[in-house]
């Protein structure tokens, strides 16, 4: 009974940390390493990093001006 819910426990983390890898290993273009806007430059406001979790490469400007263009194109 301990020894197959340990094996499940073993498989669930394996699962877990080739999930982790394969999210690692994807190309992430659209996130700035280092908080700065890819556009203008400026730093990307704390709070907007916050709640996007750092997941923005664009200072809320730019990222408006970059919706608009592609809402446009589309
Ligand atoms: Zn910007």
């Amino acid at each position: 009974m301990i020894d197959e819910i340990d094996i499940a426990t073993e498989r669930m983390e394996r699962d877990l940390a080739a999930a982790l890898e394969a999210h690692a290993a994807r190309p992430v273009a659209q996130v700035s390493s280092d908080g700065l806007c890819i556009d203008c430059g400026w730093a990307i406001e704390p709070a907007r990093l916050a709640a996007l979790r750092g997941c923005t490469a664009r200072c809320v400007r730019c990222a408006a001006r970059f919706e608009t263009a592609q809402r446009r194109r589309a």
